[in-house]
């Protein structure tokens, strides 16, 4: 792509590093702003900083957050003792959008991946582990994608809190098989979380 302009040419270069987001599309979202008042600008740019300056993981669930423990696991409301395992924020909102649940979470960072050079200990498993073992939980819902990757991140976790006394769940499978959660409409995640199924059960179908 020949540019008339360098500085045009850095902001398609960098927007078009965005997942999803060829040179082409770059161009087209550069020449939009373009078009729009200067502040529109401004304010994407300030926004943009602000997250990056400001967002912080939550010291107790790792969610992404505004403040060092988050408002899910700093409401008195919510029982602290169920325990939500997600991959990442976005099924965090995919849950809490159901309206359904009323437990806190705890957000991985991610699935086990050895293709993509991710082990256990670059999730945050260590941490869910100790709370299960430090006898505050009750249960732990396994609410990771039914991929493989997912169904090994599970697995991986179940073997070495099986020994605590506590139910462990996983979330019904009306969401089919390779589903994202956050692709699941509201009503049938919001009876999968309702109508979990025993751990156990669900991997003897594996
Ligand atoms: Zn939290």
């Amino acid at each position: 792509m020949e540019f008339s302009s360098k500085v045009l040419e850095k902001a398609v270069n960098e927007i078009s590093q965005l997942p999803g987001i060829g040179k082409r599309t770059a161009l087209r979202l550069v020449l939009h702003l373009l078009k729009q008042p200067k502040e529109q600008t401004v304010f994407l740019s300030q926004a943009l900083l602000t997250m990056r300056e400001e967002i912080k993981f939550c010291l107790n669930c790792h969610n992404l957050s505004d403040v060092t423990i988050c408002e899910i696991c700093s409401n008195k409301n919510r029982d602290h003792k169920i325990i939500c395992v997600v991959e990442d924020v976005r099924d965090v909102m995919a849950i809490e959008n159901t309206g359904q649940y009323r437990g806190v979470y705890h957000v991985l960072g991610g699935k086990i991946s050895p293709i993509d050079g991710v082990g256990p200990n670059q999730l945050n498993i260590n941490s869910l582990v100790k709370k299960v073992k430090s006898g505050a939980v009750s249960e732990v819902i396994f609410a990771l994608s039914s991929t493989m990757e997912g169904d090994t991140t599970n697995f991986y976790i179940y073997k070495q809190i099986q020994e605590s006394s506590i139910i462990t769940s996983t979330i019904a499978r009306g969401i089919a098989v390779g589903d994202e959660l956050e692709y699941a409409d509201e009503v049938t995640l919001g009876r999968s979380i309702l109508q979990r199924i025993p751990f156990e059960n669900a991997f003897k179908n594996y």
